[in-house]
Formats: C-alpha cells, structure tokens, sequence
C-alpha cells in the first residue's frame, strides 16, 4: 500500500530521503508487507512533524522500538525509533536515567553497572527498550511496569508535545505525577492490549542500588554465556518445596527479610531452558532435574553490600528455607551454573529459550497483582492441563505455573504456559480453550480480570466501566483516529 507521491514528497521533506522507505522488498523485514511506509526520525521535532502530517492526511501511525510486539494494520506509517538512541542524562544524586525510545536495556545497564546503579529491565530481554514498561527477573528489588516510569516527554496522536509530571512544571525528570491531576495511567498503557497512543520521545526511569562489579565479567557466547568469576559477594541458589502453600510461606518471608536481589520462581523446565544450549540438551536437563525437586520452587539471588551483610543474608535465607522444609537444587550450586544463572538471569540474555521452549508455540495467562491470590487460582488452572498433558496436546513442563515477587512481595506476578505444537490444530483449539476456561473462571470467582481475553462487555461494568471511559479518552485525544492500539504487552 504504498503512499502517493506527493504524501511520500512531505514525509521525505522532514526526515531526508535515506530516512524514509516504501520499498516492497524492505516492508516485510518490518512486521508486515502491507505498511505504508517506515519512517525514521531523528528528534521529537521530526516526530512531531511526521504526527502532524499523519493528521493532515489521515494517515494512521506506530511508533516502533525493537519491535517484539506490535500489531500494524495495513497501510500504516511505521516509525522506526532507531536513531533515537541517546542515553540524555544518568542523575546519580536523584537516581534516575533519561532515555530516548532506542536505547536498549543492555547499554543503559552497562552505563549504570559502572555507577554502582541498576535498572529494570524487561524480562524479554536486555535487547528491549529501556524507556517502555515491562516487568521480569530483576523486579523483586527493581519494582516494575508503570512504577519506574517517571516524567514522560510525549508527542499526542494529534501531533502536541506533552511533558508529563514534574518535566512539565519544574523541567525537572523527577516524578511522573503532578502537579494536579496526572495523566500517568492514560499514557502508560495501563490498559490492555498495550494502547498508548501517540508516540513517547523521552522518559526518565527510576534507578536502583547494584551491589554487583562495576563491570559484568562475562565470557562465553551466546545462548550460554557464564561469568570469568563469581563475585564473592553473590550466590545463586534453587529450592523445591514440598507444596506451594511451603513455597509461598518461604517466598513471604525471604520479602519481608528484604534479603534477595531477585527471586524469580521459575519451574525447572525453565532453569533447565536456561543453562542449554539445544532442544535435545534441554530436554535431558529437565528430566534429570525434574527427579531430583521435590515440588514447586523458585531460584533466589542474594548479593551482599559487605562479607557480613552477605553472611547474613544467606544465613536468614538458609532458616528461612529449611522452616518451610525446602532443599537446595545440587546442579545448581554447582559454580559453572551458577555463573550462567547470573549471567542469564541479570542480564536478561535467555528469555526466548525460557519462554517458548520445547513445544513451539504457547499461549498463557499472564497475572500482575496480589501473589498470594494469583498463586492460588494458578493451582486450578494448572491441574485443568493435566488432561491436555495426558492426551499429548501439550509439553509437560515440569510445574503448573511460575511467577516471581515484586518490590520484596508487595506484589507479584504469576504466569501459566499451555506450550504446544502450532501445526496439531486439535492441540490449537485445546489450549485456546483452556485459556478462555481458566479466565473466565478467573473473573467469577474474583481472584482477576484477565482483560487480554477481551471479554470487555462483562469485565468492563465490575471494573467502572473502564472501556468507556478509555473510548472517550482516545476520541479526545485522536479525533483523527490516527494512532490505533499497538497489540498486547504480555
Ligand atoms: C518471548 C517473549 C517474552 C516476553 N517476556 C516479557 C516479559 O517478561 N516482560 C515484559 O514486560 N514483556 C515481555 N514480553 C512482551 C513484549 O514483547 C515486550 O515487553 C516489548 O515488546 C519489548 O520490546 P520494546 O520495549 O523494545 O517494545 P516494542 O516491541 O518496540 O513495542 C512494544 C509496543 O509499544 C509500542 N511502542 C514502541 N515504541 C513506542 C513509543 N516510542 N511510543 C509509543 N508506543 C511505542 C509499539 O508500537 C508496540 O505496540 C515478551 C515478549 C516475548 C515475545
């Protein structure tokens, strides 16, 4: 669908001709073969100008970043953030970074490991944006989501610059509230599937203690990379519990102690998807580590701030663990796999292989509240996949669910996986089918609202009709219709 020559014309005007493409053998690389055109500003002025334009030709738009999720109707202007990739400040003193779109978790973390200071970063990998929300491995001491989101710089669907929170007021990055009433939840995709529409140019995220080397000794080569050395002050370590109320009493606890720097509760399918290097690897790992856990477990991190702080920290977890009648996972205090641990499970480096393991395909329920709640109604849906296991319609994958704490188990997240194989339809419509069973059954007996499944005319009444009023939100701000929702943000 390619644009006139004249639209094409005002386009190139504002980004210069090498900046601008419509060419049918390059869209494809780009989502979809059908985009109008990709487009690749360099600042918030082009953006704006490309907005306005979008405008004046009612043209839709996206604003892209890395681009692991998005959905782009055809014929869409396709904004590919790529050049803007400046790291703008790291204020040590307030703890805070401010980021232009493409500046990817990697090089931000790489920047602030060297200032003793961290970031959250999303678990889909390192490889992301830094500047968009997301949650993962590292929010039990990181937080996650909107939560590390401060000021916001964000150019409306109608083509104005908006400076959110303290930006706005005191041109300071600060705080994403403020003065008065706070457009923050409108414009950080609060609401599913992933919709802010617009497109943010800068954002200030919030920083966070790293008790780690200045610089990460790495070795080794992708998927397995290791550590040259263990940091003395740094301990990887897995438990198994006998059930998950043992697991959830040892997970409470090792929170309100404050003594982990993450604790990510993967089951071992997901340890195992870590520490390989192939399927058939994988494969044999997970048996053997299966056999050896007892139940539900989780991996802890512990990093001390001194020999003493760190000596008391594994102490705490050692009592913690043995009360809730836990055992240690032996592979893993192995050195060698726990420097992969570090590696993957900081850096962020192995969440493809995490996520899709053996299998091929999966569909799953993504939870982010109150872990107790979530771990609970997780229980149910796991034991509705034991028929699909039995009849082979889909990989057994060593636990129901996993999930992991945030802000030291102030929150939580949870996830259940169904992984199939894409090509057996009846293993297809199976899981499809579990998925809407398990929400469903989510909403009535009120552990969540699982809005991903878009059940909106019956979500929507018990949550203050929060549809509506999003509808007449966009219609405000894009009476054009020009910015459409992006797709789901798992
Ligand atoms: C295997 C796998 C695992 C995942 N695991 C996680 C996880 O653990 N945690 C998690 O949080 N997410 C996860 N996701 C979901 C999601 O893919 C990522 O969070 C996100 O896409 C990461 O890429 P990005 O931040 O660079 O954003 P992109 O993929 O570039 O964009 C994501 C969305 O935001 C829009 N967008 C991009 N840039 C802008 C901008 N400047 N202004 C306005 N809108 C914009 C895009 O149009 C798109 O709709 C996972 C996805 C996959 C495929």
């Amino acid at each position: 669908m390619a644009l006139s020559k004249d639209i094409y014309k005002a386009f190139e005007d504002v980004v210069g001709a090498e900046n601008i493409c419509d060419d049918p053998v390059i869209m494809p690389a780009y989502h979809s073969a059908e985009l109008g055109a990709v487009i690749l500003p360099k600042n918030t002025a082009e953006v704006q100008a490309i907005v306005k334009l979008c405008n004046k030709y009612k043209l839709q738009f996206r604003a892209v970043c890395t681009g692991w999720t998005g959905m782009f109707p055809k014929g869409i202007i396709y904004l590919d953030m790529r050049r803007m990739n400046h790291i703008v400040e790291i204020n040590e003193k307030n703890m805070y970074a401010v980021v232009e779109p493409y500046v990817i978790s990697a090089q931000l973390q790489a920047e602030l490991m060297k200032r003793g200071l961290h970031l959250n970063m999303k678990g889909a990998g390192a490889n992301c944006s830094a500047m968009l929300r997301g949650h993962g491995h590292l929010d039990q001491t990181t937080s996650g989501d909107d939560r590390n989101q401060l000021a916001i710089e964000w150019v409306t669907p109608e083509g104005d610059i908006v400076r959110l929170g303290s930006l706005g007021s005191s041109d300071e990055w600060f705080c994403g509230d403020g003065p008065g009433p706070s457009l923050r939840s409108l414009i950080n995709s609060a609401v599913p599937p992933g919709v802010t529409p617009g497109v943010f140019t800068k954002s200030a995220v919030k920083l966070y203690h790293w008790p780690g080397p200045p610089s990460f000794p790495i070795e080794g080569e992708s998927p397995l990379y290791t550590m040259s050395e263990i940091p003395a002050n740094m301990m990887v370590r897995y438990f198994s519990f006998p059930s998950v109320e043992k697991m959830w009493e040892a997970e409470l606890k090792i929170g309100e102690s404050e003594i982990s720097f993450e604790l990510m509760g993967f089951n071992v399918s997901m340890v195992a998807a870590n520490i390989t290097t192939s399927n058939e690897e994988e494969t044999e790992v997970f048996e053997r580590l299966n056999k050896a856990v007892q139940g539900p477990g989780f991996m802890v991190i512990i990093a001390g701030n001194s020999p003493e702080d760190f000596e008391y920290k594994k102490r705490v977890l050692q009592q913690i663990v043995s009360d809730a009648d836990g055992k240690s996972l032996e592979a893993v205090e192995d050195p060698r796999i726990e420097g992969i641990l570090l590696c993957q499970c900081i850096r962020i480096s192995a969440s493809i292989r995490e996520t899709f393991r053996n299998g091929g395909a999966f569909n799953s329920i993504p939870i982010m509240g109150q872990r107790d709640l979530t771990i609970k109604w997780a229980i149910g849906a796991g034991k509705a996949k034991e028929p699909l296991i039995e009849k082979g319609l889909i990989v057994d994958d060593g636990g129901a669910f996993f999930g992991w704490g945030v802000e030291q188990g102030h929150l939580g997240k949870t996830e259940i996986f169904c992984k199939f194989d894409p090509s057996n339809l009846e293993a297809k419509a199976a899981v499809e089918g579990w998925q809407k069973e398990q929400s469903t059954r989510a909403f009535k007996e009120r552990y969540f609202a699982n809005l991903l499944m878009g059940q909106t005319e019956e979500i929507g009444p018990a949550l203050s009709n929060y549809h509506l009023w999003w509808q007449k939100f966009t219609e405000a701000i894009d009476p054009n219709g020009v910015s459409p929702g992006g797709g789901a943000l798992v």
